[in-house]
């Protein structure tokens, strides 16, 4: 028998890091004995599923013998239209994160650069390395702006796609739309694929999620999730929007039916729900105020947030600090992740959860000081 110490995987695996997600809930209650767990440290919406999406969900539980709609088609009829774009330019996904797996396939060859700024949501790396290609890290700048220029200055012969995630995860700054024209307009046989993911709770007036760039025709991505403001990222639906010829590439790596039919009933259900959108950007805006001004009271600096969570600086002894929360019951990311150990990013809650962790933080730093 051959020892399965034989069987070598493929050599560009070595650069990948499993990824590190949020503790669940029941992980951390049971680990520490807690009754009251917060979890503040996945970006999910605070205020449950659209409730649309859940009677959708109800409603088509008898239909599970069969497969799902390998085309999407409702769904994606239902995101063209509010996107205003053609159906032939969305393409649906097992969550955000299949779609840049899929770009990925279906664009990167081996040794190709794909631009990614730094520190920004840890999948674009992953889809690089697993075909083999290089990430190329850039900087922000101070306060965590865009550096467009350092994007530019970073394109070779070799760089086939550019990462804008805006809002950005962990930091919460976006790209301003002059800086992006400038982007898209300096860059020849670049894909651009912009991670709107938190696009609906950007309400700067010069934020977009790039979609006019994909009616102009440019080389560019659009990325969606339904997992943030909608609710729903347990059944795991994403969306990409291009151009057609973009779609069509990214569709031949697509397994048939990586949409399962609950999500796609949930999904086109929740983007109809005007009402859990609302109430949900709302609950957020008032809740980053809310911890704005704790921040403040407490002196801690932050970075202003166009997203649903906030990155703030916790000081030296961020990791104890980190871990002193859990053992209150708050779950919030570390930022050691991104190379920021003396971060935080917490997702905005409900304002009795925001408090929770406010009351925890405020305990913590009294006792140090
Ligand atoms: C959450 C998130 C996604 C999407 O997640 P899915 O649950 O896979 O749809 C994509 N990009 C960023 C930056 C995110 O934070």
């Amino acid at each position: 028998m051959t020892s399965s110490s034989k069987i070598t995987a493929r050599k560009t695996l070595e650069k990948i890091q499993p990824y590190s997600p949020g503790k669940p809930i029941w992980e951390v209650q049971k680990e520490l004995g807690l009754d009251r767990v917060v979890k503040l440290a996945s970006n999910e919406n605070p205020l449950g599923p659209s409730p649309k999406a859940v009677a959708a969900i109800q409603n088509g539980l008898a239909g599970l013998n069969r497969y799902p709609d390998a085309d999407a088609s409702a769904l994606k009829k239902a995101i063209a239209e509010k996107y205003q774009v053609t159906p032939k330019q969305v393409i649906t996904t097992n969550g955000a994160d299949e779609l840049i797996t899929l770009i990925s396939e279906a664009f990167l060859e081996e040794g190709d650069e794909v631009i990614v700024p730094s520190p920004s949501f840890s999948e674009y790396d992953f889809g690089a390395h697993i075909m083999g290609a290089t990430v190329v890290p850039v900087k922000f700048k101070e306060d965590f702006e865009y550096d467009v220029d350092a994007l530019i200055s970073a394109v070779t012969e070799k760089t086939k796609i550019i990462y804008i995630c805006t809002p950005n995860n962990p930091t919460g700054t976006y790209i301003p739309k002059s800086d992006l024209d400038k982007l898209v307009d300096a860059l020849d046989d670049v894909l651009v694929v912009i991670d709107a993911a938190y696009d609906h709770f950007a309400d700067a007036a010069d934020y977009t999620n790039g979609v006019e760039y994909v009616n102009a025709g440019y080389p560019v991505v659009t990325l969606e999730t339904f997992s943030k403001i909608y609710g729903i990222a347990g059944v795991r639906v994403g969306f990409g929007i291009a151009p057609e010829a973009i779609v069509q590439s990214i569709l031949k790596v697509k397994e048939p039916f990586n949409v399962n039919t609950l999500a796609q009933i949930a999904a086109t259900a929740a983007i109809g729900d005007a009402e859990h959108v609302e109430t949900s950007q709302e609950t957020n805006k008032v809740g980053r105020q809310q911890l704005y001004k704790a921040f403040d009271e407490l002196g801690l600096t932050y970075i202003e947030s166009m997203a649903n969570f906030v990155l703030v600086q916790i000081g030296e002894d961020g990791e104890n600090l980190y871990k002193q929360l859990m053992a209150k019951g708050v779950i919030v990311r570390h930022g050691k992740i991104w190379g920021l150990p003396d971060y935080v990013r917490v997702s905005v809650g409900t304002e009795e959860e925001n408090q929770f962790f406010i009351d925890a933080l405020t305990s913590l730093l009294v006792k140090q000081a």
